[in-house]
């Protein structure tokens, strides 16, 4: 495949429309003469604005990536050949940052906000389950979805952005997120990777995900609940500083006493 095709530009750009006189009365794909006749007409292609003969353009048509991410635009509109099956190619890649290529869309769309914070529950979750035995059964029912907990939380694939389209995304993720927090309270294995809260040393587990209740330390990662979280006071952060200091003071002790050493002539 042609390289420049690929490029971030072109794939998220509307392009406009152009003539044949532009493309020298030639086809975009194979590059064969085409005219416009009384009985046989170039077809044109609404993703890349250009014209084609009726071997390259077999009128197959495909949503837009432009006209999603700008006017949230789902129509299937005729396209060529290549570009058809490029589509299609990449329709389960997550190559949509949205929080970049549109931000306006979280504004418009509340269930985006809503399908952000649920991603990171999971991906809070993702480290209970792939430590788990019972991982394969539970990544399967990501399906060829792995994605939504190996990216950033911004990042979506064209048939993501169909399922939103069609408000189906978020049940899926909201039942993701109820099978796996019902695994993880029942399984033994995950349940013990929960943590306690440093702050008020209470028995209680709690868990990254509960979002509501807890926080995570954005300096040390530890996690605590929300009401007594004080990144100033963080216990693990100051262990950590403790820690640090203590090793600092070794190491200068050390070369210290190095240097008082009596050097040989
Ligand atoms: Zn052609
Ligand atoms: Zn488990
Ligand atoms: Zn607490
Ligand atoms: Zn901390």
């Amino acid at each position: 495949m042609n390289g420049a095709l690929l490029n971030d530009k072109f794939f998220f750009k509307e392009h406009p429309k152009g003539n044949l006189t532009q493309q020298k009365n030639k086809c975009a794909g194979c590059k064969k003469p085409i005219h416009q006749g009384w009985f046989s007409s170039p077809a044109y292609c609404r993703y890349s604005g250009k014209y084609f003969c009726l071997s390259c353009h077999k009128n197959n048509k495909f949503i837009i990536p432009a006209r999603i991410i700008k006017f949230w635009d789902f129509t299937y509109y005729p396209i060529s050949e290549f570009y058809y099956h490029f589509l299609k190619d990449m329709y389960y890649e997550p190559l949509f940052n949205i929080a970049i290529l549109n931000p306006g869309l979280f504004n418009t769309l509340p269930n985006l906000m809503k399908i952000k914070t649920l991603r990171q529950k999971l991906i809070f979750m993702k480290d209970f389950i792939l430590t788990c035995r019972d991982k394969d059964v539970l990544l399967a029912v990501l399906g060829n979805r792995f994605y939504v907990i190996d990216t950033d939380t911004d990042f979506f694939a064209l048939a993501d952005l169909v399922e939103i389209y069609k408000h189906k995304f978020l049940s899926w993720l909201r039942n993701v997120c109820e099978v796996w927090v019902k695994h993880i309270l029942d399984c033994e294995l995950c349940k013990a990777k929960g943590s306690y809260c440093g702050f008020c040393k209470s028995p209680e587990i709690i868990y990254p995900w509960n979002l509501r209740v807890t926080t995570q330390c954005s300096r040390c990662k530890s996690i605590a609940h929300r009401s007594c979280y004080n990144a100033e006071k963080c216990p693990k952060c100051i262990r950590i500083q403790e820690r640090k200091a203590i090793s600092r003071l070794t190491k200068s002790k050390q070369s210290h006493s190095l240097d008082s050493f009596p050097k040989k002539l």
